[in-house]
């Protein structure tokens, strides 16, 4: 099938699901996934029983991407649900976060990684991360430039980390209805991933390509993502 007509299919689909349930939107996408990819449901502005309501239908990972709103669903809802940050993370937010969080996929300049490794030290944790790459045409979106992050594993940088492993790569596409774009950023995106795995061969659990989102999942899968980071199209509509 070629990526215009799975993006076509995934619209259609889409358009039904205010008449569908979470259970049922979950069950549809991951019955649509290849066993390989692992869907995080991300929950951001929905309140816990929405969350629950997935958890109950099987779901485990879910992304947030506001800090207190992550800490306060984590106190109320199970313990066995793995949750990443996605978001912009303020550095004076990361002490909190630091210990909480199965994955922070949004790691957007050294100066934040560093923060993240010192307080992962102090804490005595490892923490997991993703480099969040800005590939998109907005300028909008934060992360690192392709070029600052070859630089950064090229000099071994990397290295220095102590309580802290960089698991791979995130990324968003550019907001826009123009497939071959939208195309182009994923295997940008995937293109860095291969070659930062061939530089930094050492690091061993380099293994997360996280992109893809309601509207150009399936894209982002034949780009090779690992995860997809789906919100609207389980939980309907944000009210932000
Ligand atoms: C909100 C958000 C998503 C989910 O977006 P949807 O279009 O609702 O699927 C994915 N990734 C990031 C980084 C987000 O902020």
């Amino acid at each position: 099938m070629s990526s215009r007509s799975n993006l076509t299919n995934l619209k259609t689909k889409q358009s039904k699901s205010r008449f569908e349930t979470i259970a049922d939107n979950l069950n549809r996408i991951k019955s649509s996934l290849p066993p390989s990819v692992q869907l995080v449901a991300v929950s951001k502005f929905h309140p816990a029983d929405a969350v629950l309501e997935a958890y109950n239908a099987g779901q485990r990972v879910f992304g947030e991407s506001r800090v207190a709103e992550l800490l306060d669903k984590a106190q109320t809802l199970p313990a066995n649900i793995a949750w990443h940050f996605i978001g912009h993370l303020q550095t004076n937010k990361v002490k909190q976060l630091v210990g909480h969080v199965a994955l922070i996929e949004s790691v957007d300049s050294q100066r934040l990684l560093d923060l993240i490794d010192d307080i992962s030290l102090k804490k005595n944790v490892i923490t997991d991360v993703l480099m969040q790459v800005h590939v998109a045409a907005e300028d909008t979106k934060f992360g690192w430039s392709p070029d600052e992050l070859l630089d950064f594993f090229r000099s071994g940088a990397y290295k220095a980390l102590h309580a802290t492993r960089i698991r791979g790569l995130m990324g968003m596409a550019t907001n826009t209805d123009d497939i071959s774009r939208i195309d182009a950023d994923f295997a940008l995106l995937q293109a860095l991933f291969v070659e930062i795995g061939t530089i930094a061969n050492d690091l061993t659990e380099f293994n997360i390509l996280s992109m893809g989102m309601s509207d150009d999942y399936p894209l982002a899968i034949n780009h090779g993502a690992s995860h997809i980071r789906i919100g609207s199209a389980i939980f309907g509509p944000r009210s932000l």
